[in-house]
């Protein structure tokens, strides 16, 4: 018999905390020790979590109905969480303790979490943004709730077989969710299909009606997202669809049978799978079916909560602010507009008056291949009671904009929700702007290009609904969890303010001077590569060395990231040894990271080219010790927390212009890695705090860039004038690093020589080689080196996600921190962690 625990939600003490996952494994799990798995064991410590998490959670709940919050619903396609046992320990604060519980039971807590899969409900960025800032808001007291799908597969599972990307299921359910809860009750009914038909109601209104639609259930499972040591939880909630058909067995007939239970599972398919691809639209209806299936479930539900206590719909923008991440969920306009005067009774002025104070849209990329455009016939299969909303949105619109700036053909075709033409398309951005109350950027200078730009006639017609927002990370997961020894320098020299007020860092700035500080913090630098050492030793049998530069790009594989930018240099330091084996040479470990969509071909042709160099460096003798080069399968947040610590220079190689914010960037500086960096996104923002020494800036503007482009590139003038680089192109032309198919890499140097180098990578090389011999410059210096990296962390507490997510509160949501009350914090966060752990083993 093992000791059961009185109060769970008071007690953080290791000893309670090791009493109940005794209780979970024996007693919910039912697992004897011969029977207990390393699964098992993950899950007794996630449920021990999850008592003191839910007490919190209903308590919070409770509170935002007692004071009447004004809620934030933050809807979005993708939340790519990783894994969640070390965030809700951290934040709960009984890290320490359950290490403590989990020893006494001869368990290492870094065993056990390795179990966790990652959810991986995102591709990059965009869905890892959706997670920081759940984090933030729980953490800054900003009543916010998450709204997306919970895919039965997230993003694939990448494997690399003979140097190519291979793509397996994401089995991430296979035993289960342990942190989500099912709510059976909370369950609506989304319709497709069917047609809009006209009929005057008893007040002699013309209104309508949708009928003859084909319905599927969305069913919520909610995900506690505890604040960092404030009791507050927020929620998570992801739909996932459910068949709406009772089906009538006895009714049926053998064959009829089986095709109704197969109805049932094809309905389910709508939250079976996350589409694969990072900033490129791709027009199919099963997307357009799971962005209704998010828009409308997560509709219902708020209005549901904001009618439990109100009743006058003028009100919803003082209770309600919906943030959209990015384009997809930006059907949310039409339906708010549809559920206001179809089922509400609203007028069309009244309810489009509250639908713009209500929602807001972020756009996330410039780039003309993302933007959504959905074709008019499918949206008026699909959607048939929307289309007709938004042509009435925009005649509306579009009536406005003549009345501002005149009979203007062209404007007035640019500036149409719908694109009209040969394939007439609804543009998801201009529907955006139009219907909504703020429309942001994501980094300065993303913000100053989508008003230049993509969006100048609607700058120009309404200047305030523009503004920016510069991305930001969680320091409680990017720097507190993936970097503990780092975290405890920091807190030993200042104390731990800084994890919920990121500022604080400036503090360690002065230590920079310091020799005793920079002898540690290089310690910690060296401890965290060499436990990098040790994973690539045991996963690919590659030893590395610790006093090389760690220079690591991970992110998406995208042209315009310009992997191939670092790929040619790899190439060329490669040559260099090659053509002069004894010269001294600044040795260097280049490790790769990051999946390309499946449809994606030139990406995953890079991701071959990398390996096939990769294969040759690491191959040859000549290069031990001196260069080393690694494709890292299956790129994840797991996979970041472990190389973002142990890296010394962070690639942010983009083309300027094309990458909106990065947060990539942000995570690096954070950690103590210097960047090469183009004038892109939030790197501009990096050097900025960081300071210009403190940083590496290659290559064109994106003014230069946009020059270029107007006044004619030819990448072949460099080609021509700078021989290591023509070496490099002329090896991967003539098979070099992959003599069995010599021809292999043709589609990069066609793409490179003779279709223009879109992306310039050719115009960028030699600025870029130039800043990597600074590099190595100043690597030998590592008294200096050590003091940039210090001056790097101690200066971007701006990129903090709870800066962002106040932004956001204050100047887009203008909705208040809510703390709880005390009665809730001193009685049950007294943490009773006095108790003593009990030396004997149940
Ligand atoms: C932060 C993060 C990203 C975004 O990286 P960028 O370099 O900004 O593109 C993508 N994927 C994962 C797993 C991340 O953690």
């Amino acid at each position: 018999m093992i000791k059961l625990n009185d109060d769970i939600t008071k007690a953080m003490d290791a000893e309670s905390l090791k009493l109940d996952i005794q209780r979970h494994l024996r007693f919910t799990l039912a697992k004897s020790k011969y029977s207990t798995t390393k699964w098992d064991k993950f899950r007794s410590v996630a449920l021990t979590a999850l008592d003191r998490l839910h007490d919190r959670w209903i308590d919070t709940q409770e509170h935002y109905y007692d004071v009447d919050a004004k809620r934030v619903y933050y809807i979005s396609m993708e939340f790519l969480m990783g894994r969640l046992l070390d965030n809700m320990l951290v934040n709960l604060d009984i890290l320490d303790e359950v290490k403590e519980a989990l020893d006494e039971l001869g368990l290492d807590y870094d065993e056990v979490k390795e179990n966790e899969f990652d959810a991986g409900l995102g591709n990059g960025g965009l869905g890892r943004l959706a997670a920081c800032f759940l984090d933030s808001m729980a953490t800054m007291g900003i009543p916010g709730y998450g709204y997306g799908i919970r895919y039965d597969y997230g993003i694939f599972h990448q494997q690399i077989r003979n140097g190519y990307q291979i793509e397996k299921p994401d089995m991430w359910l296979q035993f289960g969710n342990p942190w989500d809860v099912v709510r059976p009750k909370v369950l609506y009914p989304v319709d497709f299909y069917g047609e809009s038909v006209p009929y005057t109601d008893s007040d002699g209104q013309l209104r309508f009606k949708w009928v003859n639609t084909q319905s599927v259930n969305a069913l919520a499972f909610d995900t506690p997202v505890p604040g960092y040591k404030n009791d507050i939880v927020n929620n998570l909630r992801l739909w996932k669809a459910s068949s709406s058909k009772a089906i009538d067995f006895q009714s049926f007939s053998q064959g009829e049978y089986i095709d109704a239970v197969r109805d049932s599972q094809l309905q389910e398919n709508i939250s079976r799978v996350l589409y694969p691809n990072d900033k490129v639209f791709v027009g199919q209806e099963l997307r357009l079916k799971q962005e209704y299936f998010l828009v409308s479930a997560t509709l219902q539900d708020i209005l549901r909560r904001f009618k439990k206590v109100h009743n006058d719909w003028r009100k919803l923008p003082d209770k309600v602010a919906i943030q959209c991440n990015d384009t997809h969920p930006n059907l949310a306009i039409p339906e708010l507009m549809r559920v206001l005067m179809d089922y509400e009774g609203l007028d069309w002025e009244t309810s489009w008056d509250i639908t713009r104070k209500t929602i807001n849209y972020t756009n996330h990329t410039v780039l003309p291949e993302a933007l959504e455009t959905w074709p008019v016939p499918l949206m008026r299969n699909l959607l048939p009671r929307h289309l007709q909303i938004i042509y009435e949105i925009n005649k509306r619109f579009l009536n406005d904009v003549r009345d501002t700036f005149g009979h203007d053909v062209n404007k007035v075709r640019r500036m149409s929700i719908i694109s009209e033409g040969e394939k007439p398309a609804v543009q998801m951005a201009t529907l955006g702007i139009v219907g909504s109350n703020k429309v942001n950027g994501v980094a300065r200078l993303h913000t100053e290009l989508i008003k230049k730009t993509i969006f100048k006639d609607f700058y120009e017609l309404y200047p305030d609904k523009f503004i920016n927002m510069t991305n930001g990370i969680t320091p409680r997961r990017w720097l507190k969890q993936c970097n503990p020894r780092l975290s405890e320098l920091i807190s030993e020299q200042i104390g731990d303010s800084w994890i919920t007020d990121l500022n604080q860092l400036k503090k360690i700035d002065k230590l920079a001077d310091s020799k005793a500080f920079r002898k540690k913090f290089t310690d910690v630098k060296h401890q965290n590569k060499k436990d990098l050492i040790a994973f690539i030793e045991a996963e690919y049998g590659i030893s590395l060395e610790p006093d090389s530069i760690f220079d690591i790009q991970i992110k998406r594989i995208h042209e315009y990231k310009r992997q191939l930018l670092v790929a040619l240099h790899t190439a060329m330091l490669y040559n260099r040894i090659k053509a002069n084996p004894d010269a001294e040479f600044q040795p260097r470990t280049v490790l790769f990271s990051g999946k390309a969509a499946p449809g994606y071909t030139m990406a995953k042709l890079q991701i071959k080219l990398i390996n096939s160099i990769a294969e040759k460096i690491n191959n040859d003798p000549d290069t031990k010790g001196k260069l080393s080069c690694l494709f890292l399968e299956n790129y994840t947040v797991s996979l970041a927390e472990r190389l973002i610590p142990a890296a010394d220079l962070s690639e942010q190689t983009s083309t300027a212009g094309m990458e909106a914010s990065g947060t990539g960037n942000m995570k690096f500086a954070l950690n103590g890695a210097l960047t090469i960096g183009t004038l892109d996104g939030a790197n501009i923002e990096i050097r900025e705090e960081v300071g210009e020494d403190n940083i590496f800036i290659f290559g064109l503007t994106d003014e230069e860039v946009e020059q270029k482009r107007r006044e004619g590139y030819n990448p072949r003038d460099y080609y021509d004038s700078i021989p290591e680089l023509q070496q490099v192109l002329n090896q991967i032309r003539d098979g070099f690093f992959e003599p069995d198919e010599p021809e292999l890499f043709h589609p990069i140097i066609r793409n490179l020589l003779d279709e223009g180098d879109y992306f310039m990578v050719l115009a960028d090389f030699e600025s870029y080689t130039k800043q990597q011999q600074e590099v190595e410059k100043l690597y030998k210096d590592q008294a200096k080196w050590i003091k940039k990296a210090i001056h790097n962390v101690a200066r971007v507490g701006k990129f903090s996600s709870d800066r962002t997510i106040l932004e956001y509160s204050k100047q887009i949501w203008d909705c208040e921190q809510i703390s709880l009350p005390k009665d809730r914090t001193s009685q049950k966060n007294g943490n009773n962690k006095k108790r003593k752990v009990s030396k004997q083993k149940a």
